[in-house]
């Protein structure tokens, strides 16, 4: 079997060696999902339900060699691992219940010899990728409603955390789920293997999690057979910072949003706008959290920033502070490289307009602030980015509060939260962050197709 490397980011070393699966894999993972589909529809929603709530169970019991997986493959700390298992876990709990509610509704009828009905029926089988930044949570966020729903999945991984993915379908199969109903197929080939389902009209939707520009060409690619999609795509999440904010439960949640995941994440604070008569005190708060933040080991309970997951994603993070810096910014706290794929946690000063940390993914450590006076001028500028996926705004003033929040055009704004995604929500971007939600009821429409049935009476 040929197989790839696994890289652990913390040392650049070997951590184990993946399936480096084929085309013709591909083809028969397809071929088996496509067969199975009938069988897993015809299932009632009880019996899907018990299997996904088995599944539930299994995941909480491997939270410790799941979140070790992860941490090892792709860096995250050890603590934000153990936090993803209960986080992925959610969600398969969540939609165990859900398939049992997949209710229909009655139409009030135009006419006495017809009653009216629209039902949900499974989309069909579904090809899902994810990336690898949550290699747990984007699993079970997109199979746990599909599954739920009475579709089969063949799920891609990110060719970063396979390893985890792998383990989740282990999970599946241990608890009682049909091996073809969910599978997986790893490669080093994302573009040839995901080729076999989208040229594959039997192949009904696709789901997918990753970055915009392989969000667009896979939306193209699954038009040709005109599959369902759902895309999650990038971010660039603004954080503003109101003047009658309270100062100390903003920087704590910014640096939650910032700083988990080493910055790696969709909806983490990219752009961060204090009001100018805050902005000394806020800035002076946050680079005394930034500061105290241990970075190292990510096997470590002590750690909370770990490596970048790649050499790509390591330069990227350091061609925004380079460039900002160049630029007139100032680095309150940290710029620079550490050994290995490490960044020093960063606070950035004096940030503005046309520096590239403002309007690209950084997808790292880096905190960048920018000062600002007037709102209507704030809204403008945190909507002035083709992303629209979380935004946060902090303020005392609830009319502030509505009216900042009510014209941000993003999926997820939070008030006074820096951490508001929950399975039971609804979690999506406009514009350029995507297409669709996953989380809540939300999430399983996604992958129902509404049938209505009209039945005429004698
Ligand atoms: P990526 O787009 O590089 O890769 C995502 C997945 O797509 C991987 O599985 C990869 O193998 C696959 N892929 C890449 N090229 C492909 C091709 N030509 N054909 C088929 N598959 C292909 O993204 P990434 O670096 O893994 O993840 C980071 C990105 O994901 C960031 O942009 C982040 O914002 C985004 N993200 C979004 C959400 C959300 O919910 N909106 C959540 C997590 C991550």
């Amino acid at each position: 079997m040929k197989t790839f490397d696994v890289i652990n980011p913390a040392t650049s070393a070997v951590l184990d060696r993946a399936p480096d699966q084929s085309v013709a894999e591909a083809k028969a993972a397809l071929e088996k999902s496509v067969a199975a589909f009938g069988m897993w529809k015809a299932k009632t929603p009880f019996e899907r339900s018990a299997v996904l709530r088995k599944w539930y169970e299994l995941i909480v019991k491997d939270e410790d060699t799941l979140a070790k997986m992860m941490t090892g493959e792709m860096g995250k700390p050890i603590t934000e691992s153990r936090g993803e298992v209960k986080y992925a876990a959610a969600f398969v709990e969540w939609y165990a219940e859900e398939a049992k509610r997949a209710y229909g509704e009655i139409i009030p009828t135009h006419a006495n010899n017809k009653r009216m009905f629209a039902t949900r029926q499974p989309v069909g089988p579904v090809y899902a990728v994810t990336p690898w930044n949550f290699p747990a949570a984007m699993v079970t966020r997109k199979v746990a409603p599909a599954l739920a729903a009475g579709c089969t999945v063949v799920l891609k991984p990110a060719e970063q955390s396979p390893l985890t993915a792998i383990r989740l379908v282990e999970l599946w199969v241990n608890a009682g789920g049909p091996p073809d109903v969910f599978q997986v197929i790893t490669t080093m080939d994302p573009a040839a293997v995901s080729a076999v389902f989208f040229d594959d009209a039997r192949v009904r939707k696709l789901t997918f999690t990753g970055s915009t520009e392989v969000g667009i060409k896979l939306y193209q690619l699954a038009a040709k057979t005109m599959k369902r999609v759902s895309l999650e795509l990038g971010g660039h999440a603004p954080f503003i910072v109101c003047e009658d904010a309270d100062i100390p439960a903003a920087v704590q949640q910014v640096m939650l949003s910032k700083f988990r995941n080493a910055g790696q994440t969709c909806v983490c604070a990219n752009r961060i706008y204090v009001h100018e008569k805050i902005q000394s005190p806020f800035a002076e708060a946050m680079a005394d959290s930034v500061k105290k933040l241990r970075v190292g080991d990510p096997m470590s309970d002590q750690t909370q920033v770990g490596p970048l997951v790649d050499q790509q994603g390591l330069d990227k993070v350091a061609s925004h502070v380079d460039d900002a810096l160049g630029k007139g910014a100032t680095a309150m706290v940290g710029g620079r490289k550490k050994e290995g794929l490490f960044f020093e946690p960063t606070l950035l000063t004096g940030v503005s307009a046309g520096m590239r940390i403002l309007e690209e993914e950084t997808f790292g450590p880096v905190a960048p602030i920018v000062g600002f006076t007037d709102e209507a001028a704030i809204i403008r500028a945190a909507n002035n980015t083709p992303y629209g996926l979380a935004a946060y705004v902090w303020t005392r003033d609830l009319g502030r509060a509505f009216r900042i929040a009510e014209q941000l055009e993003y999926g997820i704004v939070g008030v006074n939260d820096g951490t508001p995604a929950v399975p039971h929500a609804p979690f999506g971007g406009v514009k350029f962050s995507g297409i669709g939600r996953e989380g809540g009821p939300w999430g399983m429409e996604e992958y129902l197709d509404v049938r209505y049935i009209s039945v005429g009476l004698p």
